[in-house]
């Protein structure tokens, strides 16, 4: 027997879905179920004309004709547009994401190439900046200074390297400017990096880091101090193959370590 709706004759138990009225076994007038909802609607209700109620006497199993009641009709409707709507509207968070996936890998190649170019840099702090106007001298002073305070840390000849002050100049009585120093390659900052426990203030080299790896610095510093109020004990960050980890003391001591 087919699932779909059926003419038959009212029950004196079945109630029209839209009149409510009780069966009439004897009604001449069939009743019949929407092939949708499943509502009964009486013959008074359902709208079909003799020769169209006819067609769902049909003994098929696979009838292709359906019956809707009005409600479904005026639901189903308006289902062709809803349906290209949803075809256009699963094109576009195909071409969202594409576009997503594309950003995200040219935002990772940039941070890449960055981190590469940085690597070779360090930023120095607490530099008095030279009060002389003339642009040669100025040079000359943070270079001096530089070369000074990294002969402290380790043998690297940096008087041919570049550097430069971050930021615009401020008045006489502000802080120094940070200074980035362009070292000759990544090894020779590495060395200063890993040396700079020998300065009286080793916080005044750090490394040249992009905002990404300055913002997951931060949450690292952020949760170690979580884990540490929780009562862990013997943790900190240290930089193991190039990359701030949280870690173990007792780790440490069997892992390569290079920070
Ligand atoms: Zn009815
Ligand atoms: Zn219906």
């Amino acid at each position: 027997m087919s699932a779909k709706g059926k003419n038959r004759s009212p029950t004196s138990m079945e109630k029209c879905s839209k009149c409510n009225k009780a069966g009439n076994p004897a009604d001449k007038k069939l009743s019949i179920t929407c092939d949708c909802c499943k509502d009964l609607l009486c013959g008074d209700c359902h709208g079909l004309s003799p020769t169209e109620i006819r067609v769902f006497e049909l003994k098929t199993v696979a009838r292709v004709v359906t019956f809707l009641c009005a409600d479904c009709r005026s639901t189903m409707t308006p289902l062709p547009s809803i349906l290209k709507k949803l075809n256009d509207l699963t094109d576009e968070v195909q071409q969202l994401r594409l576009r997503q996936n594309m950003m995200a890998t040219e935002a990772a190649v940039h941070e890449l190439t960055e981190r590469k170019y940085r690597a070779q840099n360090i930023i120095v702090y607490d530099i008095p900046e030279s009060t002389s106007e003339n642009i040669q001298e100025k040079k000359k002073h943070d270079s001096e200074e530089v070369a000074k305070l990294i002969r402290g840390v380790c043998n690297i000849d940096c008087s041919k390297a570049k550097m430069f002050r971050l930021g615009a100049p401020k008045s006489a009585d502000a802080p120094p400017r940070p200074l980035k120093v362009i070292l000759k390659s990544k090894s020779e900052a590495l060395a200063v990096l890993r040396n700079k426990g020998k300065l009286s203030k080793p916080g005044s080299i750090k490394a040249d880091l992009t905002p990404l790896q300055r913002e997951y610095l931060k949450y690292l510093r952020e949760e170690l101090d979580k884990r540490i109020s929780s009562g862990e004990k013997d943790v900190t960050i240290k930089y193991i193959q190039g990359q701030p980890k949280i870690v173990k003391n007792k780790i440490l001591s069997n892992s390569q370590k290079n920070c």
